[in-house]
């Protein structure tokens, strides 16, 4: 490029300088002493901060709104992760042992059950029990079943 009548070798050089922003003191040494090269850094760099500048787009969301937002869902997470896991888990201990309960229940009358006497007119209160607490059981088993299965 001629600049009123005046050309560098260095000019493309500099025009690289500053759109890559590179240090080269050689060549910012050069920029400093020739007129041209002065000249082309200058424009170059103010042409490139110009590039830099944002365009006038549609407006963007308001920055509160996404924050507040993306606090809510952090929260929402992290209260999730820190109750509802550990009260699933409690659930499923609590019927663990709750059907432990029942079926070492179930296993007792069954033995005490053989050791009666049976009776024509009345079912005795062991065998009633006994009726009771299996079908407590099957419906506790039941429920059980169902949310394992909900679950996975
Ligand atoms: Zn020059």
């Amino acid at each position: 490029m001629t600049m009123f009548g005046r050309s560098c070798e260095h000019e493309a050089a500099v025009r690289d300088l500053a759109r890559s922003n590179l240090e080269a003191p050689a060549l910012r040494g050069h920029a400093t002493t020739c007129a041209v090269c002065h000249e082309t850094l200058a424009v170059a760099s103010w042409m490139q901060q110009l590039a830099t500048l944002p365009i006038e787009g549609p407006p963007l969301p308001d920055p509160m709104h996404i924050w507040l937002k993306a606090e809510m869902l952090r929260r929402w997470d992290a209260h999730r992760k820190a109750v509802v896991t550990p009260l699933e888990v409690g659930e499923r201990i609590q019927m663990g042992i709750g059907l432990a309960g029942a079926t070492a229940l179930l296993a007792w009358l069954w033995s005490r059950l053989n050791t009666l006497q049976p009776s024509a007119v009345l079912p005795s209160p062991v065998t009633i029990m006994l009726i009771v607490s299996v079908v407590l059981l099957a419906g506790a088993l039941s429920i059980f079943a169902r949310e394992l299965m909900a679950r996975e």
